[in-house]
This record gives structure tokens, C-alpha cells and sequence, in this order.
């Protein structure tokens, strides 16, 4: 059983004109494991690095001006929106969000010169999971995946459908279609994910006339997110929200921040929160018009 050897064979089928496979995973940080130290481990980041493509900076497409999620001042403002409130800086330009994530630290999975690798909102993109490979608590792994595609489709506004469960068994060809996130919980030490590392994801993206189009990602999820911290205690809710956001921020085409208060950072750190850029870049993420 191995996602990720069949992966690329069945990309390699749809015949597309362009692909990429990009992956990017998330792992334990020595300042998650010792509060008190806050130098990371060199290492881990050392593994990390290699573990992902390198960042790409965002890049503005005219068709990023589909807006679907109602924005405070502060993300307008980082985002180079007008509107009521905004102000520039000197050095800023009105619609040039690109620019304004790219000064607060936030990268994109893919872009290039014709832009950032975003979903299209053309149509609700299919949610699937599959908790089958994985020892984790099936019914706590179904409610935090859940909670974490609702709070995406607010902070992007995309559409999702219900999560349903993937139709596959152990064994099958667990592929994923166009159109789709597909996550699959799986358990530590399978050799699906490093040693210690929370999940990854892979996103494949096509072009399409004048942009990049995200069309499916597949997100794998440790059983360790649920075991690390004891059930019903602030700290697992807010490592399993944080976790479970980032490798769907992944998904939909967010790259990794350098600041160490976003949950978006590559190492999961306890004050993690949905930062004004974090925001920022999910709303980018969901702005794509179809
Ligand atoms: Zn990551």
C-alpha cells in the first residue's frame, strides 16, 4: 500500500498538458515539545526543507478578484484592497495582494509568471476521507476533519461538499479524481510520513489557458495529531485545528509563512493562530474566478 507510488501513474493518465506534484509536511518542533526553548531544532528544519519544493512567491492572476469572504480592514489593507477604511503605504499599489502576502511572509504552493495555483470555484470540490489505513479513533478523526473543512470554507469561501467517505478498501487504488481533496488518515511509523511528521500534502495543479489550476490534493494525516495531547484539553483542540488547517491550507494552494506566530509556519508552535496574513492568504486562496 503506498499512496504516493500510485499517485504520479494516475497523474500521468489524465494526459494534462501541464502538472506538478508538490509536497509539503508538517512535523513536530522542539519548541512544541520544550516550551521553554525557543530555538528550533535545526535539524527537523534541515529535513523539512527537503521534504518540500521550494517557495514560490505568490503572483497576481486578473481573474483573482472573485472576493468571497467578507474582509476586515487589517486584511484589506495587507491585501491592497480599496475600500472603505483601507490605507496604503507609500509604496504600495491598490490590488496587489501578491505583493502585500509576500511582505508578510506568506509563499504559495506553485506559482509562476502567469500567477498563483488556486482552485477555480467553478464547482464545489469533493471532500473525501478515509480513516481505513489508520489505528486513530475513527469517530474524533471524522469530527476534527470536519470542524477544520468548515473553518476553511469560511476563511476562502470555497465550496465543499459533505465529506464522504472514499470508496476504496484497504488495498485498492485509493487515486483520487479531479475535483477533489482527498484525506487519509494513516498511522505513524507506516513510512507514509517521516518520523514525527503530522501529515503532508500533495497538490497537483494544471494550466489552463492564462492560469494555474489547483484540482486535486491529497492530505495525509498522522494518528498522532490525536494522541499527542490528552482528549478534551485546550491544548489537542487547538493542535489538531492547527495541524488540520495547515495541511488544507496546503490543499488549497498556500505555501508556508516565515512567521513563527502563522499557522502557516512550517514547525507546529503553540501561540499558532489564523494570523491577519494567514487570513489574508486563505481569502487570496478562495478568490479565483471560475
Ligand atoms: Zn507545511
Amino acid at each position: 500500500m503506498s499512496y504516493r507510488k500510485q499517485l504520479p501513474a494516475k497523474r500521468l493518465g489524465l494526459g494534462l498538458v501541464a502538472t506538478a506534484l508538490l509536497v509539503s509536511s508538517f512535523s513536530f518542533s522542539g519548541a512544541l515539545l520544550s516550551q521553554d526553548s525557543p530555538t528550533p531544532d535545526q535539524g527537523d528544519h534541515e529535513s523539512h526543507a527537503r521534504a518540500n519544493n521550494e517557495a514560490y512567491a505568490w503572483a497576481n492572476n486578473p481573474a483573482d478578484r472573485n472576493w468571497r469572504v467578507e474582509l476586515p480592514v487589517p486584511v484589506r489593507n495587507l491585501l491592497t484592497l480599496t475600500g472603505a477604511g483601507t490605507t496604503r503605504r507609500p509604496d504600495q499599489v491598490d490590488n496587489d495582494p501578491a505583493s502585500g502576502l509576500a511582505l508578510a511572509g506568506s509563499t504559495a504552493m506553485f506559482a509562476d509568471a502567469t500567477g498563483s495555483a488556486l482552485w477555480p470555484n467553478c464547482t464545489p470540490i469533493r471532500v473525501t476521507i478515509d480513516t481505513v489505513e489508520s489505528s486513530a479513533d475513527s469517530t474524533a478523526a471524522a469530527l476534527a476533519t470536519r470542524d477544520a473543512v468548515t473553518e476553511l470554507a469560511e476563511l476562502t469561501g470555497l465550496e465543499f461538499t459533505p465529506i464522504t467517505a472514499s470508496a476504496h478498501t484497504a488495498g485498492d487504488d485509493p487515486a483520487p479524481r479531479s475535483n477533489t481533496i482527498q484525506i487519509i488518515w494513516v498511522d505513524r511509523g507506516t513510512g507514509l510520513l517521516e518520523d514525527h511528521e503530522l501529515g503532508s500534502a500533495e497538490v497537483w495543479h494544471l494550466e489552463v489557458i492564462d492560469r494555474l489550476i489547483v484540482f486535486q490534493a491529497v492530505v495525509l494525516l498522522s494518528d498522532e495529531i490525536l494522541t499527542k495531547h490528552d482528549p478534551g484539553t485546550a491544548a489537542r483542540t487547538a493542535s489538531v485545528r492547527t495541524t488540520l488547517l495547515h495541511e488544507l491550507g496546503h490543499a488549497v494552494g498556500i505555501g508556508h509563512s516565515a512567521d513563527d506566530g502563522s499557522v502557516m509556519y512550517p514547525k507546529l508552535i503553540d501561540k499558532a493562530s489564523v494570523t491577519t496574513a494567514d487570513q489574508a492568504a486563505f481569502a487570496y486562496a478562495g478568490s479565483r474566478g471560475c
